[in-house]
C-alpha cells in the first residue's frame, strides 16, 4: 500500500536513494570481484588499504571485518590485556567499552564536557590511575573530540591514544583528519556510517609500522604465511566486495560530507529561534555531520509530533554505558556522569544523509517549530530550565 504518508514519509537514512545515485559503479565493482573470485582480502582489499591510508594521511591502513574488531585488534596490537585499564566516554555506541572487556582489560569512563558530546580531557587525567594503558576519545557525531588536549595528557602519563572515528570518516581537527592524530584510528563501515559498506567492514588506520603488521597477523589466524602461525590470531578479515563497494564510495565521501555540512546549515538556519540546542560548530575543526543532533528537554513531545508527519527520528543513546545491564559489574549509580545522562535525556537526531533534499529538511524543521510552538506552557516551561542550568 502506497499511502499519501509513504510518499512523504522522510527516514533517518536513506541508503537506496544513495544506491540509485551510484548503481552503475557498485555494480560494476562488485562484478569484478565475481569475475575475480579471490573472495577474502582479496586485490580490491589492499588497493583500499593504501587508498584510505592515504585519504586519512597516515602510512598504514588495515582492513578488518568490523569497527568493532578495529578496535579489539588496536588494543591487542598496544599489549592492552587483563588487569589493564583504558579510559573512554559512557556516551558512545556500546561497541568502543565492548572491545575494552574483550582483550580482558577494564573500560573506566570519564564523563563528556557539558557543551559538547565528547570526552572532556580533564575528567580523562582525573580517571588515570597506575593500571591505566589507554584513551579511547570518540569522534561523537562526526565531531572531533579536544584531540590536542586529549594527547597532551596522553602523553603526560605514557599512554596510548586510539580514535574511535566510527562516526567520523572525513572529519578534520586543526587540518589533519581524525584517525591520524592519536596512534592508531579505528573506523567503522557499518552501511549507514558516513561510508558505509554494504554489510559489515572496518579499518584500522596508523604511522606505526609496526602497529600495522600486528594487526595484520592478528586479523588472519596468526600468520604471515598460509599455513605457518606465529601467533594464536583471529578471523577479523574484510572480504572483497566490500573493499570494491568502499573504494567506489571512498571517492564520493567528500562530496556527501560537504552535502550533509550544506543540508545542516539549512536545518541550522530554519531552526534559528528555536528554542532547542544545535550543534555547536567551533573554528578548530570541521565536522562531518554523521547525524544531525538537537537538544531539549522536550524532545519526547518533538519525537512524537514527528512520528506524525511520518517523519523518523533517531535517539543516539538513550542510555549512557555506565548505566547499561551490561556494566552493571562496574558499579556505576546514576549521578556518576552527570553530563553523558542529560545529555541521554535530551539528544534527539534528525534525518540528515547526503540525498536529503532542500524541502525535506524544511519539512522537518517545520514539524519540530510546530511541535514546540503548540505547547505554549511546554515552551515556558523549557525556557526556565535552560536557564536554570
Ligand atoms: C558503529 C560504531 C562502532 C562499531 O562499528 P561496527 O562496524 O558496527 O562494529 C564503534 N564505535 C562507534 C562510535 C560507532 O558508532
Amino acid at each position: 500500500m502506497l499511502g499519501k504518508g509513504a510518499i512523504l514519509s522522510i527516514p533517518l537514512v536513506d541508503l537506496k536513494a544513495q544506491y540509485h545515485t551510484i548503481k552503475p559503479e557498485i555494480d560494476e565493482a562488485i562484478q569484478r570481484v565475481l569475475v575475480q573470485a579471490n573472495f577474502v582480502l582479496g586485490q580490491e582489499v589492499a588497493l583500499l588499504e593504501r587508498e584510505f591510508a592515504s585519504y586519512c594521511g597516515v602510512n598504514d591502513a588495515v582492513a578488518v571485518s568490523s569497527g568493532t574488531e578495529a578496535l579489539r585488534l588496536a588494543l591487542l596490537a598496544c599489549d592492552v590485556g587483563p588487569g589493564d585499564e583504558v579510559v573512554t566516554t559512557p556516551f558512545t555506541f556500546i561497541a568502543t567499552a565492548e572491545a575494552i572487556v574483550h582483550t580482558g582489560a577494564t573500560p573506566v569512563f570519564a564523563d563528556i564536557t557539558p557543551d559538547s558530546y565528547n570526552i572532556d580531557p580533564k575528567a580523562i587525567e582525573a580517571a588515570i590511575t597506575p593500571r591505566t594503558r589507554a584513551i579511547i576519545p570518540v569522534h561523537l557525531y562526526g565531531f572531533p573530540a579536544d584531540m590536542e588536549e586529549i594527547c597532551r595528557v596522553a602523553r603526560k602519563h605514557h599512554l596510548k591514544v586510539i580514535e574511535d572515528a566510527a562516526q567520523a570518516h572525513g572529519a578534520r581537527y586543526k587540518d589533519k583528519r581524525v584517525g591520524s592524530i592519536g596512534d592508531i584510528g579505528c573506523f567503522s563501515f557499518y552501511p549507514g556510517k558516513n561510508l558505509g559498506a554494504y554489510g559489515d567492514a572496518g579499518i584500522v588506520v596508523t604511522n606505526s609500522a609496526d602497529v600495522a603488521d600486528r594487526i595484520r597477523i592478528l586479523r588472519d589466524h596468526g600468520r604471515r604465511e598460509k599455513y605457518e602461525h606465529e601467533h594464536i590470531g583471529y578471523n577479523s578479515r574484510m572480504d572483497t566486495i566490500q573493499a570494491a563497494v568502499l573504494r567506489t564510495k571512498l571517492a564520493k565521501l567528500d562530496s556527501w560530507n560537504e552535502k550533509r555540512r550544506t543540508l545542516s546549515r539549512t536545518y541550522r538556519k530554519l531552526l534559528r529561534n528555536v528554542d532547542i540546542q544545535l550543534p555547536q560548530e567551533d573554528d578548530t575543526s570541521v565536522p562531518v555531520y554523521h547525524l544531525f543532533v538537537l537538544r531539549s528537554p522536550l524532545r519526547q513531545s518533538i519525537r512524537r509530533t514527528l512520528a506524525a508527519a511520518d517523519i523518523s527520528t533517531g535517539i543516539h543513546y538513550p542510555i549512557p554505558l555506565h548505566l547499561q545491564g551490561a556494566f552493571r559489574h562496574l558499579g556505576h549509580q546514576v549521578g556518576a556522569f552527570p553530563n553523558s545522562e542529560r545529555a541521554a535525556n535530551e539528544v534527539l537526531s534528525l534525518p540528515l544523509f547526503p540525498e536529503m533534499t532542500d524541502s525535506q529538511v524544511y519539512q522537518v524543521a517545520t514539524a519540530v517549530k510546530e511541535a514546540l510552538a503548540s505547547q505554549p506552557t511546554l515552551s515556558l516551561h523549557t525556557r526556565r530550565l535552560l536557564k536554570a542550568r
